[in-house]
Parts: C-alpha cells; sequence; structure tokens
C-alpha cells in the first residue's frame, strides 16, 4: 500500500507543476499571429523564433524603442 500512497503523491506534484506550466503561459499572452500590428506585414521568422509572442516586425520594434528612448529622454514635454 505505502508504494501506491507514494506514486499518487508524485503524480499530484506533476499535475500541479504541469498545471502550473500551462498557467504561466496563459497569463504570458497568446502567440503572435505573425503580422505586425503597426505595418501589417510579415514578422520575420527568425525574430519568431525567439520570441513567439512579438508583436511587431524587426523595423517597428526598433522604431518603437527609439522613440521610447527620446520620450525618456525628453520626458512629459516631448
Ligand atoms: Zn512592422
Amino acid at each position: 500500500m505505502d508504494d501506491i500512497d507514494c506514486a499518487t503523491e508524485r503524480s499530484e506534484v506533476f499535475t500541479g507543476a504541469a498545471l502550473h506550466a500551462v498557467l504561466s503561459r496563459v497569463t504570458a499572452g497568446p502567440l503572435s499571429n505573425g503580422v505586425c500590428q503597426s505595418c501589417q506585414d510579415a514578422i520575420e521568422p527568425e525574430r519568431l523564433r525567439a520570441n513567439p509572442r512579438a508583436r511587431l516586425c524587426a523595423g517597428c520594434a526598433a522604431e518603437e524603442e527609439a522613440h521610447r528612448l527620446r520620450r525618456r529622454r525628453c520626458g512629459p514635454h516631448d
């Protein structure tokens, strides 16, 4: 009987870990549909491989990053 109890406990731990993995994947947001949300061009495949949730193509992401840096430098008077 002890063996069975032990096996049951182990499988419950595994189920909990698997459930947690699924939940954290869901809260991280949906996967990209492969289309840039800004220019509607296809996102580079290597970019999607690196980040399956990328919403912008490399060009738009760089533009957005540059814009963000500029705003940070100029503050609210941008
Ligand atoms: Zn784009």
